[in-house]
């Protein structure tokens, strides 16, 4: 039979090979397009009130939870958007639109949205005004989804497929996860974004970056996806798909002979030993964690379940999950970070607009020390958890020493309040991430029991490129020697003050840039947990003092590419047998192309 193969490439984000059905995740369908004669009215209408219904339930269970939780102040930040739903103007202006232009529901919802937005948003005088835009628009999302998107229940039926979307953001990939996904394939999309990062920490097979999937699938195809070589093959012909297969196979066969060293420790042949330990997003993670030897959590993400219920979560309901991370991973410990939330991690009622540029806007612990209280309630669950093992409270996003002071008061008053035992002490440490921070590094040392250094941020913040745009990828490289010289300068201000210091950005996984940070005097390299076995048998083949004299060498180097070609060179000659450990973690590089 004649192949019907028809072979797309993207970008290898997580491992592993599928072969199944298609499940087009469409979030935000465009209008549905009928016949004026087709249309029909009172369907609209009711579809609109419907979606109108189905919105304002949203609405008053998520007011009525913030309401509990931190008072009414709060909860009267979505009144605006309760009175946009019962705003009579604005049904009458849509349900005219539906009658007399005969528009569908989505259509005349999104004319007249779009119209109201443009004239407020005109009133560019008014913050008040302009800050009510973006609740109509947030307000605007809800309905769109209800009225055109997908439906929570039409998820159910992504069960073992390949999920293909243009993008799909983090709590949505959780979503998809918890019904059985076995693959997922976007049109955009970043290498390091956090639909990424926790894609590969599920073990679900990604590739992103595919352009024009979404044009070409439809419901129901067969496609096979190949995360490891960034491969997708829509329509494949039983050839193909024996080929797959194959490959499927011997990846398994690799993945199991690596778990032969799970157990064993993370020791250089002369004799230095790394810490290796998972970075995670949710307790789930912590049996993948354990099964692939880590040896504690290094980076506990604790975004998602703000996220995930899209307001924050009680202090019962953080200290639930944190303690079962704890307890699991007992006697070992776990890095507790405190929320990273803006930039492209937004929440409803911390919300208080677009900003210009996101990323250098409103985050991390600069959210923390303006929401004191919610900032407190999460300390509290953290806290609470350290009392059931060990645990270390990490802060992202520091970028300057103010920060780190303010936010230790805190912590010390939150002990206070709780009367926290005096004999008990809970390291805290900070994220260098900032390239003022690894500047600002021998300052901040003495404040703080660790580093942490996130080398995703400090790669998109040293070179000025935004970690999730596809555009400028190939600026994005983590093994630059500006950033490398960065870690340099953090790794020594830290030793000198006596404090360790990690890495937990994607590079610590990365097989090309472990010998580097090792070399560089890194202490721990934290990762997603299926990194593991590959950066321990890594480690296990190198030497402290070859890592050195690589990592003097990358520091001299003029860009990314000459350190992966040095290393390329050392795996020939030394280490051919670890080529195919290398070319399973590796980090592709639009720049080496
Ligand atoms: C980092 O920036 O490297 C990091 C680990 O934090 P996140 O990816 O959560 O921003
Ligand atoms: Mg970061």
């Amino acid at each position: 039979m004649k192949s019907k193969d028809a072979i797309l490439r993207g970008m290898p984000i997580s491992p592993g090979i599928a072969i199944n059905k298609v499940f087009a995740f469409n979030r935000y369908k465009l209008p549905t397009r009928i016949n004026k004669e087709e249309l029909n009215v009172d369907k609209e209408m009711l579809k609109l009130q419907r979606a109108f219904d189905e919105a304002k339930k949203d609405l008053e269970t998520i007011r009525k939870h913030i309401g509990d939780m931190l008072g009414d102040d709060y909860s009267a930040i979505l009144d605006a958007q309760l009175l946009f739903l019962e705003d009579e103007e604005l049904h009458k202006a849509i349900y005219k639109l539906i009658e007399e232009k005969k528009m569908t529901a989505e259509m005349a919802f999104r004319t007249v949205l779009k119209n109201y937005l443009i004239s407020i948003e005109k009133q560019t005088n008014s913050n008040y005004l302009r800050e009510r835009a973006m609740d109509f628009r947030d307000i605007g999302m809800r309905v769109v989804d209800k009225l055109g998107g997908i439906l929570t229940s039409n998820i159910k039926d992504a069960k073992n497929k390949i999920v293909v979307a243009n993008d799909v953001s983090t709590t949505e990939l959780l979503n998809l996860a918890q019904e059985g996904i076995v693959g997922i394939i976007l049109a955009s999309g970043g290498q390091t974004s956090h639909t990424s990062i926790v894609a590969k920490a599920l073990e679900i097979p990604m590739v992103i970056q595919v352009k024009g999937i979404t044009e070409l699938i439809k419901s129901g195809m067969t496609a096979i996806i190949d995360g490891k070589d960034g491969i997708v093959v829509l329509n494949p012909s039983e050839k193909t798909k024996r080929q797959f297969e194959k490959k499927h196979k011997d990846y398994i066969d690799e993945l199991n002979d690596l778990k032969g060293i799970v157990d064993l420790d993370a020791i250089t042949v002369d004799g230095a030993k790394i810490d290796l330990v998972a970075n995670i997003e949710m307790p789930l993670e912590v049996d993948i964690a354990l099964h692939n030897g880590a040896k504690g959590i290094g980076l506990y993400r604790t975004e998602f379940l703000y996220l995930e219920k899209g307001f924050p979560p009680t202090i019962e309901e953080m200290y639930n999950d944190y303690s079962s991370v704890v307890k699991k991973m007992s006697p070992n410990s776990v890095i507790i970070r405190t929320i990273d939330l803006g930039a492209d991690k937004l929440l409803h009622d911390i919300y208080y607009g677009k900003e210009q540029n996101p990323f250098l806007g409103w985050r991390g612990i600069r959210i923390c020390l303006e929401k004191e209280l919610i900032f407190r309630e999460q300390l509290i669950a953290i806290l609470k958890a350290s009392l059931d093992g060990e645990v270390k409270i990490m802060l992202p996003m520091v970028s300057n020493i103010e920060e780190v002071i303010k936010a230790k008061e805190i912590i010390e008053d939150v002990k206070k309040e709780i009367n926290y035992p005096k004999d008990r002490y809970v390291d805290v440490g900070i994220m260098i991430e900032v390239p003022s921070a690894a500047l600002m590094s021998d300052k901040l040392a003495p404040l703080v029991d660790f580093f942490s250094i996130g080398s995703n941020d400090l790669t998109q913040y040293t070179l000025a490129v935004d970690r999730g745009n596809h555009k400028v990828n190939y600026i994005y490289d983590s093994l630059h020697p500006s950033v490398l010289k960065l870690i340099q300068m953090t790794v020594e201000n830290a030793h000198k003050n006596n404090i360790w210091v990690g890495v937990c950005g994607e590079m610590a996984g990365d097989p090309y840039a472990i010998p580097i940070l090792l070399g560089l005097g890194v202490d721990e390299l934290s990762m997603t947990p299926i990194s593991i076995p590959v950066a321990k048998k890594i480690i296990r083949n190198l030497s402290l003092s070859e890592a050195k004299i690589l990592a003097n060498k990358a520091l001299n180097h003029r860009n990314g590419k000459e350190i992966r070609t040095d290393i390329d060179k050392e795996i020939e000659e030394k280490f051919i047998s670890l080529k195919n450990i290398f070319n399973i973690g590796r980090i592709n590089h639009d720049n080496d192309k």
